[in-house]
Formats: C-alpha cells, structure tokens, sequence
C-alpha cells in the first residue's frame, strides 16, 4: 500500500501542476462519477487545491465539489504533458482531469467519488483519522493519547491503525521501530512514555524527509524513499525487504514474520531490537 509519504507527494506534485486552472476535460471509468460530470459538469471548474489527508487524495473544484480518491494497494496518479505517452496501459485508466497544461491521471484507482465539502467532514472514514504525521499542525499529544488508549495491542500493529496515526503504512511501520530499536511485538502498555514519543517523534522525522524537496518528481508514484540517509540505493532501508540479511548495525539476520489481525510483514533486528523481558 503506498504510505503517506507518497500520497503527499502526489497530492503536492498534482496541486502544483493543476491548482487555480480550469478543467479542459473529464474522463473517467466511474460511471458515479460519469453521472456527476453529466448533471453538474467537470469542465470549466477551477482546480481549487489538491491535499492530502491520510491516504485519501483531495481534489477541491470550485462549486462546492470535491474529488476524493483512495489509492489502496495500486492506484497512483500521474501527471503528463499533453499528449506525452503515459507509463502504464489505457486499461488502467480510472480518471483523467486535464486542464490546458496539464493531464491528471488515475490508474487503478479503486475508490473514487464526488463529494461537497460540507459532506466531507461527515466522512466516517476521514473523520476517524488520527493525527497526520505529515500535516503541518501535527498533534503528538493527541497521537501518543491514542497510542495509549491501545495498550494491550503491539506496537507495529497500532502503528499501521490510521485512526491512531495517519500516513504510516509497513515499510515506515518497520523502519521506524528498527531506528528507535524498539520489538515490534511490544505491547504498548509495556513502552515508556519516552519510547513512544521516540517512535511518534522518528515517524514524523522519517516521513518528512522522504517528502522534501528535490524527491519530488512529476511522477508521483514511484517514491525515491529511503530511511538510512544513506545514497546507495541498495542502501536506502534498514531492515523492509532484508530477511536474513545481516543487520546494517550488529551485523545479526534480520527476521521477518507476519504479524497482527492482516498479517503484514514485520522487520526486525533480533539483537537491535530485543523483547523486553
Ligand atoms: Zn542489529
């Protein structure tokens, strides 16, 4: 599932590229959508501003109406130049906002809808979110309240629970305990208030650096993510991905092992990150 980095990165490379211009056209294989674009057209509505909120993509058009979309496992949006060829198949095509410079396009998007604003902040989904690490008035009170409230849960687990923590998913959920040398398997009520303010404080750090500047190319999905700070791009995540690879610090195997109710993959050092005993 792509992690909140990416969805920031594609909800600031689509504001940037398509914020303050007018729809030129609307595509889409959402026949609700399609619906919508007929009674109360697309086209001709300015792009207010797109955002990011947890993994949903917010698009804000003028006349009260808002595009929300949910990238789940594949979906990702591109942006092209007119008439530039696109990098995955026409199959894939879910929507395509165009304005006169630009052309936005959804691939395999699974979850997409009109909404009005007001609507919006009924959203159950939305709502519910806990405090996004990549928003700029980010509440770490608020995210170490609800950490709390989980106290008899692991911590890997309740850092993927959106409504705990928002834009983490299970590459940063791994990384995160590995740097804080944190056991994925601890139960929250068994990690200091230091220790959790640690991981609220790394997951922040971590994710904001994979969305500075310079990372963010016209491509939004493909993510040059890394955690290590370190260039190689063999180098560039602590333990996601290296089972039995030795550990970059102590040099043990790395483990993995699935874990929690959607049994995720979870990383870690068995030596950096000892069970508390
Ligand atoms: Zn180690």
């Amino acid at each position: 599932m792509p992690e909140g980095d990416t969805i920031f990165r594609a909800a600031r490379t689509l504001h940037r590229a398509l914020a303050g211009r007018s729809v030129a056209s609307f595509e889409s294989a959402f026949p609700a959508l399609n619906r919508i674009h007929d009674d109360a057209p697309i086209t001709g509505r300015t792009i207010e501003r797109v955002t990011a909120v947890g993994k949903h993509v917010l698009m804000h058009l003028s006349g009260n109406l808002v595009l929300r979309t949910h990238m789940r496992m594949n979906g990702s949006w591109h942006i092209y130049r007119p008439g530039e060829r696109w990098q995955r198949s026409r199959r894939d095509m879910r929507i395509v906002i165009a304005t006169e410079d630009f052309e936005a396009v959804g691939f395999s998007i699974p979850v997409a809808e009109f909404t009005s604003g007001r609507r919006l902040g009924k959203h159950r989904e939305l709502r519910t979110l806990g405090p996004d690490v990549l928003s700029e008035g980010f509440q770490a009170a608020e995210a170490l309240r609800r950490i709390r409230d989980r106290g008899t849960t692991e911590i890997a687990d309740v850092l993927l629970n959106q409504r705990v923590l928002a834009g983490l998913g299970n590459v940063y959920k791994s990384e995160v305990l590995f740097i804080c040398r944190s056991n994925p398997f601890t139960l929250v009520r068994d990690l200091s208030d230091i220790q959790l303010a640690a991981i609220v404080e790394t997951a922040r750090r971590v994710l904001s650096a994979n969305v500075s500047e310079g990372l963010a190319l016209m491509t939004t999905y493909n993510g040059f993510r890394r955690t290590t700070g370190r260039g190689d791009p063999k180098e560039r995540l602590w333990v996601y991905g290296r089972a039995r690879l030795p550990c970059r610090r102590c040099g043990a195997a790395i483990r993995v092992r699935k874990q929690g109710t959607d049994a995720r993959l979870t990383y870690w050092c068995p030596h950096c990150q000892r069970a508390p005993v």
